[in-house]
């Protein structure tokens, strides 16, 4: 016992009481059970002895909100696992079982935790939780309280599901052609939420409804997910594929995309898990062909992709992309979630038309070898067959029951989405400067040459903002100098770089 000789017990006595008086001011259930594990050694604390703490700062409002759970600062289990939770100063709370261990280590007169808290080796040490014992906890992390008995609320009433038809005609307001890939997303989404709806455990049990989408960069994948997420009010989270690595290595594990959908749907378990994923990229994890390597972005991601698209339990950590110490861990079922999954599949082609020739060449279809060669359809005859040669592997194919394409987008598509969605980009300029009262119109001219523009770029619709952009700016920049003006019009000599945009005066306005 020699090296507790220069121990200050008194300080040990002065924090134990600090504790004892914590808790003195919280009323929390003991179970009988633990007195009788009580041998006499350790002192076990008494129901009596305890009232409850008011909260000193606003911020520990976090432990009032109805909706949301608290969770032990300490084994960070949340408080329908732990019981009733003890609160603390600082927003922090600490569940009986170590409140009572920590209670007995310094009763026991052995550790001086004052004393090993303001050693220069602990500070060497850096320990995670101890330097942040004075800080507050950050308002996100907190887990939304579920109500004992209480029904999961289903985000969308059965009744209410809006049929295939419906769901089309709103995504038709935003998105510009791409009618086969609506019509397969509206119905797909309306059997995935009627399955979830009516969740009911049967012998016939609904396939879930995850789909895969293949078009080329910039024919909308993403924005059509957006769009839906949207317009049925679910959470979404969108992740790159390509950031994706196999527990363990650099980069986010693949459980990382719950977590996002957690954030995205307020840390709302019941919300999250009726929420949608939307995965892009995904040809990124096509199995390498002749890789001696280990493949760990690759095909071991689809592996480990495969539990969360069928359905099943993660535990992610809440306000935060990694699991440590500080942060709680709650449990999302991944059972009612729809993935989506997108991805370009450059060379894809090269494989279809690969099979459809061979089957062309068989028998008396010998002489139509380069019927395909030209053809702009050919993305639409994919079969999982060509989509496992180009390198995904069947059971995660197996996975995806909904396998749409999306066709490349030509110039006067373009022209189109410049103008016609709800919120075209031609539209949100014309607001802007209708707020300082100049109207602007683009004749056909101008809409067609950025059209041409942008197909030179070969990024589909992604191209056109950023070209718009770029001479709109000296517009922008220019008309509020001159309150005379009241009508731009952009010219196709504008945008090729030969002449000036229109521009009439105020007065001569109604003239013209
Ligand atoms: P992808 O994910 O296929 O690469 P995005 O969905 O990101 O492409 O598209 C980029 C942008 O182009 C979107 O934000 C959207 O504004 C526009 N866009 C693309 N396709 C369409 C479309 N069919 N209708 C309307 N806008 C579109």
């Amino acid at each position: 016992m020699a090296d507790f000789d220069d121990i200050d017990l008194k300080t040990t006595q002065e924090l134990a009481e600090d504790i004892r008086k914590a808790l003195k001011e919280q009323e929390v259930d003991i179970k009988a059970s633990k007195e009788e594990e009580n041998d006499g050694e350790t002192e076990v604390i008494d129901k009596s002895d305890i009232i409850v703490d008011k909260p000193k700062s606003e911020s520990e409002d976090n432990n009032k909100d109805p909706h949301y759970e608290g969770f032990c600062f300490v084994c960070h289990r949340p408080e329908s696992v732990t019981g009733k939770l003890i609160h603390l100063p600082n927003n922090i709370n600490v569940c009986y079982d170590c409140m009572q261990k920590s209670y007995d280590a310094l009763t026991s007169g052995q550790i001086d935790i004052n004393k090993i808290l303001k050693s220069p080796g602990m500070q060497i040490f850096n320990i995670p939780g101890i330097q942040n014992m004075n800080q507050e906890m950050p308002a996100q992390k907190k887990i939304k309280r579920h109500k004992e008995g209480e029904e999961k609320a289903a985000l969308i009433d059965i009744n209410h599901i809006p049929a295939p038809h419906k769901i089309k005609g709103m995504l038709d307001d935003y998105i510009i052609g791409q009618e086969h890939a609506k019509k397969a997303m509206a119905v797909a989404v309306y059997n995935h939420y009627k399955r979830v709806a009516s969740d009911v455990s049967d012998d016939i049990e609904i396939e879930k409804s995850n789909m895969l989408m293949i078009g080329p960069t910039g024919s909308g994948k993403t924005y059509l997910v957006k769009t839906l997420a949207n317009l049925l009010d679910v959470p979404l989270a969108v992740t790159d594929a390509t950031s994706l690595t196999e527990a363990g290595y650099i980069g986010d594990d693949v459980e990382s995309v719950v977590t996002k959908l957690l954030a995205a749907a307020g840390n709302d378990v019941d919300k999250a898990e009726q929420g949608i994923i939307f995965i892009d990229e995904i040809d990124k994890l096509a199995k390498k062909r002749n890789a001696h390597q280990r493949d760990v972005s690759g095909e071991s991601v689809q592996q480990a992709l495969l539990k969360l698209l069928e359905g099943s339990e993660i535990e992610v950590p809440v306000g935060s992309s990694s699991k440590n110490a500080m942060t709680p861990l709650t449990t999302v079922n991944t059972k009612n979630i729809l993935f989506v999954c997108g991805g370009a599949f450059p060379e894809l082609e090269d494989v279809i038309k690969e099979r459809l020739t061979k089957q062309a060449s068989i028998g008396f279809g010998a002489d139509l070898k380069d019927k395909y060669k030209n053809d702009k359809k050919i993305l639409e005859k994919v079969t999982t067959e060509d989509l496992r040669k180009f390198g995904m592997i069947p059971e995660f194919l197996g996975r995806l029951p909904v396998i749409f394409t999306l066709e490349g987008l030509g110039e006067d598509m373009l022209v189109k989405i410049l103008k016609e969605p709800k919120n075209a980009i031609l539209k949100q300029y014309q607001k802007l400067l209708a707020l300082d009262e100049v109207k602007l119109d683009f004749d056909d001219g101008a809409l067609s040459a950025i059209a041409k523009k942008a197909m030179e770029k070969d990024t589909g619709a992604r191209a056109l903002r950023a070209i718009i952009e770029e001479f709109m700016l000296d517009i922008m920049y220019e008309i509020p100098k001159d309150d005379n003006i009241g009508q731009v019009t952009i010219t196709k000599e504008y945008i090729e770089g030969t002449g000036g945009p229109v521009i009439v005066l105020r007065g001569q306005e109604a003239a013209g």
